[in-house]
């Protein structure tokens, strides 16, 4: 049997309840055959796979917090410090009801190759808890951030841990939790990324993984000798990512005419228009059912039981952005059949496996996450380079060398997959890119 599946067989078995994580890792693992297989006696003698699929600690917590009734609620808060090969963890706190260890656990295994592609000194990480925050007051919001803060402390630091935003965590929760590190610890440093623009954060971060993704679609039509000026876009998500996602996606000429949320979606086939979005879900945190109510072109429709019908809309790109799973194999068809010509993934791992293979079989470009979504991070990273500096970087400075480490990545991908003779395989090149760096780096520094 191969090192590879004997290793998939063995992290199947120990991971069983967890079914994100062995997808990712099965995803992972299978596009890095060719060079594992080239390899094989190093990285077997190294248990470079092995380690690379064990976090190196989880942490797991109880959040009690009072609610605005004075009823004491208790939460579970979660850590998984997977990797930190070449550089402090890093990766965001995910709040929503539905994060167990599993959730976590893909996430942070994804999270060691992308900030590895990102080419910058992070190590992968996430975490997160099952706090909804949505409903909840401010106040109620302030009371669980502090007390997650109050045991999560212990284990981060500017050079140790770095966690940032995700689904449920936005600036206002980076805020509170920032906070009351501050206040525990005394210290102020670049512990948290996404942070306020009064106190260490970056411009440009609330924009960037949605801006990234457009900078890697159009790097990615380029090399295909085409442009994105009037391609037509299909976006699931209306929230960070998705927003500035729909935006970038204007500015560079091509016109986004859909977006969703967890109980609708619309199609406005005059292009959304972004800033009254914005004005719904970060203004009043409002349903997409305002949107329609103000836009006559604009078409709403409920969400049913296991359909997603933003994709059922012709496009020529679409860019899944809200969450895993959420672009199933039935959908791969609808856009495959609608003559789809790109995929690029602003969420981490919205495809599942069989529509991933669907789209490469059937010559869509298709970019995961890995890749397509990094911007994110990277702009983290310079946040916290600017915070090491005590410096603050305009808006156009943190932009350009965020499209410049999108291109790079783009480039990177595309000749990883061509190197091993996979050309055009971005999911396998991402994959390969984001490995080599940390497995050099792993086995450079030892059996630890
Ligand atoms: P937000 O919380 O800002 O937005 C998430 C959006 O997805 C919302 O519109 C939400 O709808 C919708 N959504 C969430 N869960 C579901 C679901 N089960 N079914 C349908 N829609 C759903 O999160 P972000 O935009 O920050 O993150 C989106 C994705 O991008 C995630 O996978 C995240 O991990 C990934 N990502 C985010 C980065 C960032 O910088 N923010 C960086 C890299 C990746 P509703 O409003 O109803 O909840």
């Amino acid at each position: 049997m191969s090192y590879v599946d004997e290793v998939l067989e063995r992290v199947k078995a120990k991971n069983a309840s967890e079914p994100e994580f062995l997808q990712a890792v099965e995803e992972v693992l299978d596009s890095l055959r060719p060079v594992i297989d080239a390899n094989e006696e190093v990285y077997r003698k190294e248990a470079i796979l092995e380690r690379i699929t064990e976090p190196d600690r989880q942490i797991k917590f109880r959040v009690p917090w009072v609610d605005d009734k004075g009823q004491v609620q208790v939460n579970t808060g979660y850590r998984v410090q997977f990797n930190n090969a070449i550089g402090p963890y890093k990766g965001g706190l995910r709040l929503h009801p539905s994060v167990n260890i599993g959730i976590i656990k893909f996430l942070g295994f994804e999270q060691i190759f992308k900030n590895s592609l990102t080419s910058l000194p992070i190590g992968g990480g996430k975490g997160g808890s099952d706090f909804d925050p949505k409903g909840k007051s401010d106040r109620e919001v302030m009371a669980f951030c502090q007390s997650f803060i109050t045991e999560l402390y212990k284990y981060i630091g500017a050079d140790q841990d770095v966690p940032a935003g995700d689904i449920g965590t936005g600036a206002r929760e980076i805020g509170y939790m920032y906070g009351q590190y501050k206040r525990i610890t005394g210290l102020y440093e670049g512990v948290l990324t996404g942070k306020g623009l009064t106190y260490g954060g970056s411009l440009a971060r609330t924009e960037a993984t949605g801006y990234g993704l457009l900078y890697l679609t159009e790097e990615l039509f380029k090399s295909h000798g085409q442009s994105l000026e009037g391609k037509t876009v299909c976006v699931s998500g209306a929230g960070n990512v998705a927003i500035y996602a729909i935006q970038k996606a204007q500015q560079l000429g091509a016109k986004p005419v859909t977006c969703s949320d967890s109980t609708g979606w619309i199609y406005d086939p005059e292009g959304i228009d972004v800033e009254l979005l914005k004005e719904v879900k970060e203004v009043k945190r409002a349903r997409l059912t305002e949107y329609a109510a103000k836009r006559p072109s604009a078409e709403y429709h409920e969400k049913k039981n296991g359909e997603h019908g933003v994709w059922n809309i012709k496009c020529d790109i679409a860019l899944p952005c809200a969450t895993q799973n959420e672009l199933d194999i039935e959908d791969a068809k609808a856009l495959v059949a609608n003559g789809v010509i790109a995929v690029c993934e602003g969420a981490n791992m919205p495809t599942t496996l069989d529509a991933t293979k669907y789209f490469q079989a059937n010559g869509v470009w298709f970019v995961g996450g890995k890749a397509a979504n990094a911007g994110g991070v990277a702009t983290s990273a310079l946040e916290m380079s600017q915070n090491s500096e005590r410096l603050s970087w305009t808006f156009e400075e943190v932009d350009s060398k965020l499209q410049q480490i999108m291109v790079n990545i783009f480039h990177n991908i595309d000749d990883a997959a061509k190197r091993y003779g996979h050309e055009g395989d971005y999911v396998m090149g991402a994959n390969i890119a984001g490995f080599e760096k940390v497995a050099t780096a792993m086995i450079a520094q030892g059996v630890c």
